[in-house]
């Protein structure tokens, strides 16, 4: 039995493809609204979900909900947990040392589209034969690659966003930049795509989210933002200069600051059309 907490934009459809697989899930969530497309067996505390699980499934804001949630769930001594969540490595590390079951971390990339259709990348970090347990479940998802130690998924997928989250900007500055000058946005984007600036920003973003007007990838911009900032002070403990990412990480903050808080990330091509003070 699975039990998922966390049953939002991607827990969502991930924990469906689960029930679809054929396995037993239980789900829970604090928000009403998060049951509203869910298939499994849904619980109304948190207890009824997680006691019984032989794996339990986290996909979560951050290492703060996440620790929270496990501090208040009793498990069964063989549980497996899987943070799927981007949380934060040191504190996954920690947070493995002091939990009495085995934890995994198993973030994952590909968005919404991806969830839904079980094409995710995900990138775990545990010891081999503990993911191979959970290898079986994590399969209906995605396509699952051990990063190493636990929290090394959790790093490697942070260290992504970092550079998901440069190339939009950067990708819709040029744009942006390329407009004025009198280009058609989808003929740029034709040409990167066949050239070297092409990225997920060019190939995905732009083409999907931005020019279509919607805005919709389901990923939030402030979690985009936790996860740039979780890259640099990664940086920053390690001791390796990061000025980019710093610049970076500055300018979705400003960003986050001007836009709602529920804005998606492909939004941050309005804040930078909007922000003549830059
Ligand atoms: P979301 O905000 O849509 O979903 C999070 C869910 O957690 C919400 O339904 C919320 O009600 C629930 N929740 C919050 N606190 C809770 C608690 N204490 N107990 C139970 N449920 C609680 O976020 P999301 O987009 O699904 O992202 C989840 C995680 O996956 C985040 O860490 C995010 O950074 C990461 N992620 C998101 C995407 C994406 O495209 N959306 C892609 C890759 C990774």
């Amino acid at each position: 039995m699975i039990g998922f907490v966390g049953l939002g934009n991607m827990g969502g459809p991930m924990s469906s493809r689960l029930v679809a697989a054929g396995y037993e899930v239980r789900g829970y969530d604090v928000s009403p609204q998060a049951f509203a497309t869910f298939d499994g067996v849904p619980a109304t505390r948190l207890a009824e979900a997680v006691t019984p699980a032989d794996v339990v499934i986290l996909m979560l804001p951050n290492s703060d909900v996440v620790e929270a949630v496990l501090d208040e769930a009793t498990l069964r001594p063989e549980a497996v947990v899987v943070d799927m969540s981007s949380s934060e490595p040191m504190r996954t590390r920690a947070l493995a040392a002091r939990l009495k079951n085995t934890l995994i971390d198993a973030p994952v990339s590909g968005g919404v589209k991806g969830a839904r259709n079980g094409k995710l990348t995900i990138m775990a970090g545990g010891a081999a034969g503990d993911i191979e347990r959970v290898r079986p479940v994590l399969e209906q998802l995605g396509t699952v690659t051990r990063a190493g130690d636990v929290g090394s998924g959790h790093a490697v997928k942070a260290l992504n966003n970092l550079l998901s989250a440069t190339h939009l900007l950067v990708t819709s500055e040029a744009i942006l930049a390329g407009e004025k000058f009198g280009l058609d946005p989808s003929v740029m984007l034709d040409i990167f795509n066949s050239s070297s600036g092409r990225s997920g920003s060019t190939e995905n973003k732009w083409p999907n989210f931005v020019l279509p007007g919607t805005f919709d990838s389901g990923f939030g911009l402030r979690l985009m933002l936790k996860d740039m900032r979780i890259a640099t002070g990664l940086a920053d403990q390690v001791g390796v200069p990061d000025p980019l990412g710093q610049a970076a990480v500055d300018l979705w903050a400003r960003a986050a600051e001007a836009l709602d808080p529920g804005a998606d990330h492909t939004e941050i091509v309005n804040w930078l059309r909007k922000d003549e003070s830059r």
